[in-house]
């Protein structure tokens, strides 16, 4: 068994964002702070300068942060705890992509999204279909982070919470 996989490039915040925002996926891989005061600026001189993709080593977030990870019945459970099912479909994708770098490393698990505020318990088994649609995502979260520049933004119910909601859109 080996338990060491190569340094991700891919994570699983990205793979969330990936179903919120494809936009806010270059944004974030690009470590561009939505809170840094000269993000035009910033955004400029990567660009431009197109330095990110030599200069950059990894992304700021791991590329796996479990939430909760529980033997069950002899089975390992990967939880992941979400607020509520208004992004399940980021956070079951995020999940699959947790046991997809676990099998890598020769674990057998099985995924559970956690919704406690609504008291919910959702299995997710890294089937057949799951895999080639994570697979997918993954090829493309490569090509828009290696794009020059970021996707135009497309407006949607994430905006209005959207850390970046005043670069997108003033
Ligand atoms: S404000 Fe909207 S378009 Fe811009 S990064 Fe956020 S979610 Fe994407």
């Amino acid at each position: 068994m080996c338990l060491v996989d190569e340094p991700p490039k891919v994570t699983g915040t990205l793979i969330w964002y990936y179903y919120i925002c494809q936009r806010e996926v270059w944004l974030m891989a690009h470590e561009l702070n939505p809170e840094h005061e000269n993000l035009f600026l910033e955004l400029g001189r990567l660009i431009h300068e197109g330095t990110y993709s030599r200069d950059k080593k990894e992304f700021t977030f791991p590329g796996m942060k479990i939430d909760i990870l529980q033997r069950r019945e002899g089975r390992l459970i990967i939880g992941e705890v979400k607020k509520s099912s208004k992004t399940t479909k980021s956070a079951k994708m995020q999940l699959a992509y947790y046991l997809w770098r676990l099998e890598k490393m020769g674990l057998q698990t099985k995924g559970e999204l956690l919704i406690p505020r609504e008291r919910k318990r959702i299995s997710i088994e890294l089937t057949e279909s799951l895999r080639i649609e994570l697979e997918k995502t993954i090829e493309h979260i490569k090509k828009i982070v290696a794009s020059k520049n970021p996707p135009p933004p497309v407006r949607s119910r994430f905006c209005r919470k959207c850390a970046y909601q005043e670069f997108c859109w003033s």
